[in-house]
């Protein structure tokens, strides 16, 4: 069953290498390629699957490309039933019933992979967006929902102002989006990384977003990317902390090229 799950994940990806090469972006149509990539390899698995058990029945490997002689073999094989488990022999409606669940495991995750596939494009530039992690992590904010109105307004102070020198058990990813071309497309992708020792010593954690591909402009983006942790144990900017210093010194850049 994890073997099918994985197989139908790989559907998906397959998916979106092609919705990427193709610059595919909307997500019901992304969601509609995961679908007929998952149902042409289920296709294909079931003519590969009646090959080996004509070949293990009759000695002789027939392909089946036709879905009526297809149909008309798995009959045959429900009639009869193919393998064993537990010592029982699954038939008619028992086997019916697995080969329906194995093409939902499929097909599920074929298109739920598509459908989440989301990277920001730059419509100017018809292109996509790389993504860049932010080097620090940042403070989680008592109140998401001011966080979120502040970063809307183009206050960007709750982050810079709350950057961390080690992630703590619960703190703030950043990620950018930039377009590779221009420097106008950027995106900032915020993530709350819940993490935590379970019962057996292990690390867990859980993401939550918290904010998803919010356009803000490029020099934020750069000095967000800039700040690093030191070893000295002082937050290290190579932008100025203020946001008036910070535009002047975007200005200064571009004019110095
Ligand atoms: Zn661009």
């Amino acid at each position: 069953m994890i073997a099918t799950g994985l197989f139908g994940a790989g559907c998906g990806g397959c998916a979106v290498f092609g919705l990427s090469l193709g610059k595919v972006r909307g997500r019901l149509t992304n969601a509609f390629a995961g679908f007929i990539i998952g149902f042409a390899s289920l296709y294909l698995a079931w003519v590969w699957y009646l090959f080996l058990a004509a070949r293990d029945s009759f000695g002789q490997g027939l392909f089946f490309f036709d879905t009526s002689a297809m149909f008309s073999f798995m009959q045959l094989i429900a009639a009869n039933g193919m393998w064993e488990i537990g010592g029982a022999t699954p038939t008619g409606g028992a086997l019916y019933t697995i080969w329906v669940i194995e093409a939902f495991i499929v097909l599920i995750p074929a298109i739920l992979i598509a459908f989440s596939a989301d990277t920001p494009f730059c419509e100017p530039c018809n292109q996509w967006s790389e993504e860049s992690a932010c080097s620090v992590t940042f403070r989680a904010p008592e109140d998401l929902d001011q966080f979120r109105q502040s970063l809307e307004d183009e206050n960007y102070s709750p982050l810079f102002d709350n950057a961390l020198l080690s992630p703590e058990d619960v703190c703030l990813h950043a990620k950018i989006h930039r377009c590779p071309k221009c420097d106008g497309s950027t995106w900032l992708e915020v993530e709350q990384v819940r993490t935590w020792l379970d019962d057996k010593g292990e690390a867990q954690s859980s993401k939550d977003t918290v904010m998803k591909h919010l356009a803000i402009s490029r020099q934020y983006a750069e000095a967000l990317l800039a700040l690093l942790p030191d070893p000295s144990g002082v937050i290290s900017e190579e932008s100025p902390a203020t946001q008036n210093d910070l535009v002047e010194e975007g200005f200064q850049d571009e004019e110095l090229g």
